[in-house]
């Protein structure tokens, strides 16, 4: 089912976000985790996929399982960062025999490696050209792709990162994932922002709960994201105790969410970073709303 059929109803849900392992000895336990994940029958699973396309394979192979054994949608990342045109049309040509629908059209995270190695052969320097490669490629893809509420950290500024991000859906995107944020006001500006400057797609507001005081750390060190103190407080009282710290991020996530269903937006993007436990609790704190 395509990501846009399932927003089309407009009742609360929950969407839950897996990664793929890095190494063959990992796989069993990422896929044991997803489909825990995935028997809580979300309204969709993402499965992410390494900047480099190291995990190219198993972003497949986990999005193939979760759809076929559990008939959970999927929804597969796909970057261009540091691609070729050929093996990003042979991925492209990997999802269409898969009968892959739903699509997520990254540039990928410039790692220090990527950064530093030889970028003659790199044929993508934005998404917008992979949403583009994806449209010309025949197949009807669903085309998710990124956006930022606190202004991407390569932008000058918000004007010109909603510029570029207009370019973005008009190459094809059907809807937009945003990047974690922690206030909920910050999304609401920006949709503002958005829908003035001609961006219709329905926009799908990605939740990170913090449930370790380091996870946070790393999580803002990826996003950039504003904490306010409300939050800040929180990891300062309970971040030493881990299991009073995990109460209260998922408590923290928990409002977040019935906020933003209760100005309207009828789908949550969790990232759930492979932890089953995190996304039933969030799950069950909302099942009565979750069943309206
Ligand atoms: P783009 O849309 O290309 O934007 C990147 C920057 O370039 C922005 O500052 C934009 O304003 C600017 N820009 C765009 N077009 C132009 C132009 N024509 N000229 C000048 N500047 C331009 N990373 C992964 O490696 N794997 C994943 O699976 C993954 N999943 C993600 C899911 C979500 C929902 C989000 C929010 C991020 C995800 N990321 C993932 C991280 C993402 O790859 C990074 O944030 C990356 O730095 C930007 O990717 P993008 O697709 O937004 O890039």
């Amino acid at each position: 089912m395509k990501i846009t059929e399932i927003l089309s109803s407009g009742s609360p849900k929950l969407s839950f976000e897996v990664f793929p392992p890095k190494t063959d000895s990992s796989f069993s336990s990422v896929k044991e985790a997803t489909e825990k994940i995935a028997e809580l029958c979300p309204a969709f699973m993402s499965v992410t996929y390494g900047a480099g396309g190291g995990t190219s394979k198993y972003t497949l192979d986990i999005a193939d399982n979760i759809k076929k054994l559990y008939s959970v949608p999927t929804l597969a990342h796909l970057t261009c960062v540091s691609s070729t045109r050929e093996t990003v049309k042979e991925r492209i040509e990997d999802m269409k025999s898969r009968g892959i629908e739903n699509v997520m059209a990254l540039r990928g995270d410039l790692t220090p490696e990527l950064e530093r190695g030889d970028r003659s052969c790199w044929a993508y320097s934005h998404a917008s050209q992979l949403v583009s490669e994806l449209r010309e490629s025949g197949a009807d893809f669903c085309i998710g792709g990124a956006c930022y509420p606190e202004i991407h950290p390569e932008s000058a500024n918000q004007a010109e990162d909603i510029k570029h991000l207009k370019e973005k859906v008009d190459a094809g995107c059907d809807f937009l994932t945003t990047q974690m944020f922690f206030d909920n006001n910050l999304l609401y500006n920006f949709l503002y922002k958005i829908r003035e400057a001609g961006i219709t797609v329905p926009v799908i507001p990605g939740i990170m709960p913090i449930t370790r005081a380091n996870q946070l750390e790393r999580a803002l060190k990826l996003s950039g994201s504003f904490v306010p103190q409300r939050f800040k407080s929180l990891v300062d009282r309970f971040g030493s105790d881990p299991t009073a710290m995990k109460q209260a991020g998922i408590a923290y996530a928990t409002d977040q969410i019935i906020d933003l269903f209760a100005n309207g937006l009828p789908l949550v993007h969790i990232y759930s970073m492979n932890n089953p436990d995190v996304a039933e609790k969030i799950q069950s704190n909302l099942s009565d709303i979750l069943n309206k």
